[in-house]
């Protein structure tokens, strides 16, 4: 029995993408719906959802990174334009999060 779950976020132009693996100990993960200004700025949109991803960091090089505050980096992709990360400081690096869009799910 496989103990994990695998899913693919990907942006609309199919540039990036990235398989994300969630134990299954984990499911269901918890959404981050995030109503803040700077969110709705970034995003156009009344709110976001996020989900943190276990086992971060992992490459998200190929994207472009804004730093829409000290505590705040948004990843996207330079082509489309698609939200697909977003990592949030921690008090201690350990406590460093990657969060994924929930929009990003590749069905
Ligand atoms: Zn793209």
């Amino acid at each position: 029995m496989t103990s994990t779950t695998t899913v693919l976020a990907a942006c609309l132009c199919g540039s990036n993408s990235h398989p994300i693996s969630f134990p299954k100990s984990s499911l269901p993960v918890p959404v981050h719906l995030c109503h803040c200004d700077t969110t709705r700025h970034v995003s156009g949109l009344l709110c976001s959802s996020y989900v943190p991803i276990p086992d971060a960091p992992f490459p998200v090089t190929s994207l472009t990174q804004y730093h829409s505050s000290p505590e705040v980096t948004r990843y996207f992709c330079s082509t489309c334009g698609a939200p697909m990360f977003v990592k949030v400081r921690g008090s201690q690096p350990e406590a460093d999060r990657l969060e994924v869009a929930t929009g990003a799910k590749k069905h």
